[in-house]
């Protein structure tokens, strides 16, 4: 496997490629024209692509398999070079708003939710991920490449804002060099410049991690997979809640640096008959508070072979009100592409059948 292009900052590639005006132009091909390899790269010198490409490749990714949901949300299985596949989906947030006149009041805004890992160590009893076990750590590159891949086929401009989610296949903080790296990558003001602001790393709560991740410093967000109030089920549900429980969470959460105006999102999977019930509702209020907390409720996702089920939607908005009603901010995940290989991993199995 050659690392790809996409592995490096824009400094690091300055040091290796001279003169460095070229790495800008590469840059531009890269991020700004989507270029998948040398040869589109029209005015950098032909013998500097053959060497370049004697140790290089530029995208990493070739799209393998993809389902379209009638929301706008689509779903992408992308193969790495050594034949392993992962998948990311193109989240359509906002439907562009035309006024009475045809101007474009705002343009449909989009989120990308990308996987950092072929499967994961962690084991969720719920995930689909889960099953099929782990594979390998994702290079800074591949992740940085989804988001490359998916703008470019949806012809989603380069200047054009876009939000990232680190929730796909995965634990990001299982692979916090190559995330970090990713990140730095994506804020590239010559590149994608997509601020950190705009990125949210998803996590099951590795505490030391919220603490590595926190000193970096690198001004993203976090989320919470925090699913259970007592660890007993959430032990069940997330096993290596036995090393991390429930309350070195919340302390890492609060030592972590967050924009002041922004908040700590939770989420918050619910099961039916697990913890869809009020009593659970009225011990996360307790759990949260002094927290600047933001909750999301997200419907459990079912799939053949899974002993949980999802909650009614008459559960679940009396446990969103529940929590509203005692002051915290709560809303409903919408579950997008239901009608499509949704839940994390679906789309994998589907294709290849492995898990
Ligand atoms: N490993 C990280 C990020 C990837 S999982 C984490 O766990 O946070 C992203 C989200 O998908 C998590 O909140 C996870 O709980 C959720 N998820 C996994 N399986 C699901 C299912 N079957 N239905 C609904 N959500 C699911
Ligand atoms: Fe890994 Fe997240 Fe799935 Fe748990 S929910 S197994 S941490 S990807």
């Amino acid at each position: 496997m050659k690392p790809s292009l996409m592995d490096y900052t824009q400094k690091e590639l300055m040091q290796m490629i001279k003169p460095s005006f070229r790495v800008k132009q590469i840059f531009g091909w890269m991020y700004h024209q989507y270029a998948s390899d040398f040869d589109a790269m029209k005015n950098i010198p032909k013998s500097m692509k053959a060497e370049l490409s004697e140790k290089f490749v530029v995208n990493p990714l070739t799209i393998v398999n993809k389902e379209e949901s009638s929301d706008g949300t689509i779903k992408y299985l992308l193969q790495m070079q050594d034949g392993k596949t992962m998948e990311a989906v193109w989240l359509k947030m906002k439907e562009e708003e035309i006024d009475c006149d045809g101007e474009l009041v705002h343009e449909a805004r989009y989120t990308i939710c990308v996987s950092t890992q072929v499967g994961c160590k962690v084991g969720c009893s719920f995930c689909l991920t889960a099953k099929g076990g782990f594979t390998r750590d994702l290079t800074a590159g591949e992740i940085v490449a989804q988001v490359v891949t998916l703008k470019k086929d949806n012809e989603h401009k380069h200047n054009r804002k876009i939000n990232i989610v680190y929730m796909g296949m995965g634990e990001p903080l299982d692979n916090l060099d190559n995330l970090a790296k990713a990140i730095q990558i994506f804020k590239e003001d010559d590149g994608l410049c997509i601020g950190a602001k705009r990125q949210t790393v998803s996590t099951s709560g590795l505490s030391t991690k919220i603490d590595k991740l926190g000193e970096m410093d690198l001004g993203v967000h976090i989320a919470i997979s925090l699913h259970a109030v007592d660890d007993e089920l959430r032990s069940e549900l997330i096993p290596m809640n036995k090393a991390h429980n429930i309350n070195s969470i919340i302390e890492a959460v609060k030592r972590f640096p967050i924009d002041t105006r922004k908040r700590v999102m939770f989420e918050y999977l619910v099961i039916k008959d697990k913890n869809d019930d009020l009593g659970s509702a009225k011990k996360l209020v307790k759990l949260l508070h002094g927290i600047k907390a933001k909750v999301n409720l997200i419907f459990f996702n079912p799939y053949e072979g899974t002993e949980y089920d999802r909650p009614s939607r008459k559960d679940m908005i009396a446990f969103q009100e529940y929590l509203v009603n005692h002051g915290l901010l709560c809303t409903i995940r919408d579950s997008k592409g239901m009608d499509i290989s949704a839940a994390c991993g679906q789309l994998k199995e589907k294709t290849e059948g492995e898990i």
